[in-house]
C-alpha cells in the first residue's frame, strides 16, 4: 500500500529541517530581546472563532476553512491563522491584565488554496501580537522586530515593506461602499474575477494581478482621502519613527490586507525573488477584535510571517559535523562500544557510530565527514578500558585510559 501526501502539504527533512530550525532559533532569540513571551495555542477551534471576526466574505472564510463537525456535532476549524487564537487563549487564560501583554507564536495553519511554490494548505506561520497599546510606538516595535528578525535570517535580500493607513472600521466600512460603487460604473474593464467581489468584497479587487484592471484600479478612489486628520497625523507619526529608525518604506495605497478586522496601520514586507507569493510577512492594527472577541476594549497590533515563505530566500546552511566517530575492530565488542557511545552522550559529546562499519571503513567515512577524532574499541581497550584515540587532523593516535578521555578530546 502506497500512500501520497495530501495535496498541498509536505515533509521537512535535511536542508529544509536545517533552515526551518535556524528561523525558529532566530524567532525565538528575538523574542527574548523584545520581551515577548511564548503562546502555543490548539491547532484546532471552535468555528466561530475565526468566521466573523476574519469577516464572513474573505477568502479565507469563504474558501480556504478546513471545518468539520466533530462526533459531538460541534463545528470545529483548524486554525488558518493565529491572531484570533492567541488573542483567545489570553481571554481565556486571564493574560491581558498587564499590558501591553506581548507574545509570539510558531505552527502549523490550513488553508484550501490553490497549491503553487510558496503557497501550501498547510503550512508554518511565526506570529507576533502586542495586545492593549495604543501607542504609535507598538507599531514601531512590531515593525522593527519583523526588520530585524529578517535582516538576520536573510541579510543579503532585497527586501520592501509595505505601508498604509486603512484609518477606522468606519472609514473602511464607508470605503467600501464608495469602492463598490466606483467598480459597478466601470464594470465593463473588469475581469470576471473582479465583477464576483464587487457586492462582497471589493477590497480584494485592489489586489487583482490582471494587468488589463492595473489603470482602473490605479484610478480608484484612495481610503487616505476619508482618513480624519488625527488618524492622518499617526501615519505620519509611524512613517517619521521608521524612516528615522533607517528602515525604508514604500508607501502602498492600495494595500488593505485580506481580513475585516485590520484598522489603521497595515504593512507587509515583500521580496520580488519568489515569485508571485512575495509577502513574507503581514500584519498591521486591529483595535475592536480583542473586544469582539469577549475581552477588554483594548487595542492591538500584530503580524504573521510565513516560514517556508522566508525559507525560499535562504541559503543553505553547513551541516555540523559530529566531532567525535567511533569505530570497532570486531562485532562482538558491540556491547562495550554502546557503553561508550552512552557514557560519551550523557557526557554532551555528540557522537557518530555506524555500528554496520569495519575499522576501514569508519576511518574513511570519520575522513570524509571531517570528524576532530575516531576512538577506537579494540579487544585490548575492552580489557583494559583504556581506548586508541587518533587525532584526525594530525594522525596522531594516542592509547587514553577511559578516565583521561575527556582531557584528550578537549
Ligand atoms: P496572511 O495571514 O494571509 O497575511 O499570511 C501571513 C503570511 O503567512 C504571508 O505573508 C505568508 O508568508 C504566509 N502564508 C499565508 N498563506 C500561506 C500559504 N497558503 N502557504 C504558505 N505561506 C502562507
Amino acid at each position: 500500500m502506497k500512500i501520497n501526501p495530501i495535496r498541498g502539504t509536505h515533509d521537512l527533512f535535511g536542508e529544509e529541517i536545517i533552515k526551518f530550525n535556524k528561523i525558529l532559533f532566530e524567532v525565538k532569540s528575538i523574542a527574548n530581546k523584545f520581551g515577548f513571551s511564548e503562546l502555543i495555542t490548539p491547532i484546532f477551534e471552535s468555528s466561530e472563532l475565526f468566521k466573523k471576526p476574519l469577516g464572513e466574505q474573505s477568502d479565507v472564510v469563504l474558501k480556504e476553512m478546513y471545518t468539520f463537525k466533530d462526533r459531538n456535532e460541534e463545528e470545529i476549524t483548524l486554525r488558518p491563522e493565529y491572531t484570533t487564537p492567541m488573542i483567545r487563549a489570553a481571554i481565556s487564560n486571564g493574560l491581558l491584565n498587564n499590558l501591553p501583554a506581548k507574545f509570539f507564536g510558531t505552527g502549523q495553519m490550513f488553508r484550501r488554496e490553490r497549491p503553487q511554490k510558496g503557497r501550501y494548505r498547510q503550512f508554518n506561520q511565526i506570529n507576533f501580537e502586542n495586545f492593549g497599546s495604543e501607542d504609535f510606538f507598538a507599531d514601531i516595535e512590531i515593525i522593527s522586530l519583523a526588520n530585524n528578525l529578517l535582516k538576520k535570517i536573510i541579510p543579503d535580500n532585497n527586501i520592501t515593506l509595505h505601508i498604509n493607513s486603512l484609518g477606522t472600521r468606519e472609514n473602511l466600512k464607508s470605503y467600501k461602499i464608495i469602492l463598490s460603487k466606483y467598480f459597478k460604473d466601470n464594470k465593463s474593464l473588469l475581469s470576471k474575477e473582479s465583477l464576483d467581489k464587487i457586492n462582497t468584497n471589493p477590497l480584494r479587487i485592489l489586489d487583482s494581478k490582471n494587468i488589463e484592471e492595473k489603470e482602473i484600479i490605479d484610478k480608484s478612489p484612495k481610503l487616505i482621502e476619508l482618513l480624519s486628520k488625527s488618524d492622518l497625523s499617526f501615519y505620519e507619526e509611524v512613517k517619521k519613527c521608521l524612516t528615522e529608525l533607517g528602515i525604508k518604506i514604500c508607501e502602498d495605497q492600495t494595500l488593505v490586507r485580506g481580513l475585516d478586522y485590520y484598522c489603521h496601520t497595515v504593512f507587509e514586507f515583500k521580496s520580488d525573488l519568489i515569485g508571485s507569493q512575495d509577502t513574507l510577512i503581514g500584519g498591521g492594527r486591529y483595535n475592536g477584535l480583542i473586544k469582539t472577541l469577549g475581552g477588554k476594549d483594548i487595542a492591538g497590533v500584530g503580524w504573521a510571517g510565513g516560514i517556508e515563505r522566508i525559507m525560499l530566500l535562504m541559503k543553505n546552511i553547513p551541516k555540523e559535523n559530529k566531532d567525535i566517530h567511533l569505530a570497532i575492530l570486531d562485532s562482538n565488542l558491540k556491547m562495550h562500544a554502546i557503553k561508550l557511545y552512552d557514557y560519551l552522550i550523557k557526557n554532551n559529546y555528540s557522537v557518530y557510530w555506524n555500528y554496520k562499519y569495519n575499522l576501514k571503513k569508519s576511518l574513511s567515512s570519520a575522513n570524509e565527514m571531517k570528524a576532530n577524532f575516531i576512538i577506537i574499541v579494540g579487544e585490548n581497550e575492552k580489557i583494559n578500558n583504556n581506548y586508541t584515540i587518533k587525532n584526525l587532523s594530525n594522525g596522531k593516535q594516542t592509547i587514553v585510559d577511559i578516565n583521561n578521555i575527556f582531557d584528550h578530546l578537549k
